[in-house]
């Protein structure tokens, strides 16, 4: 387990609602130092998603949180009309999901919000680096599209 100053306290006065689990309170102690985190498993050095006690490759029990990049390529974009409440989340307009494969694993997949300042649709394989938005329940990580050079 990674070192955190942080205490599990904090993980549920910041994440009140999020579904905290002995597999993913790591996950949100990174998140709490915006740290983008995922399991990744010690004997076969694959990570994987969601967060599990044991590895869905190799059935180790030897996993724990990683960081990653959080860069990648848009595999799915979605605008979801309906949800539970959140500060920042318009139903109306459309809240828009993006599932990105991350750089550091083929299939390994997370998804977050897409952001942009048009508030446009993400493209199939566009690439996309992390953000981070301060939301009232705590840090969230959201994608951009890629500052990087094609
Ligand atoms: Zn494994």
């Amino acid at each position: 387990m990674p070192d955190h100053p942080r205490s599990i306290d904090e993980v549920f006065d910041v994440f009140p609602n999020a579904p905290i689990t002995h597999d993913n309170l790591d996950i949100y102690l990174g998140r709490l130092e915006r740290r983008l985190l995922v399991k990744r498993c010690r004997a076969c050095d694959r990570y994987h998603e969601p967060p599990r006690s044991f590895c869905p490759d190799c059935l180790s029990g030897d996993v724990a949180a990683a960081p990653v990049s959080g860069a990648g390529r848009v595999v799915l974009f979605s605008r979801v009309h309906t949800g539970p409440a959140g500060f920042g989340i318009d139903y109306a307009a459309g809240h828009p999901i993006a599932v990105v494969e991350l750089r550091e694993q083929p299939g390994l997949r997370l998804s977050g919000q897409f952001v942009t300042p048009d508030g446009r649709d993400a493209r199939l394989d566009e690439r996309v680096e992390l953000v981070w938005i301060d939301r009232a329940d705590g840090p969230t990580p959201a994608f951009v599209p890629s500052s990087e050079e094609v």
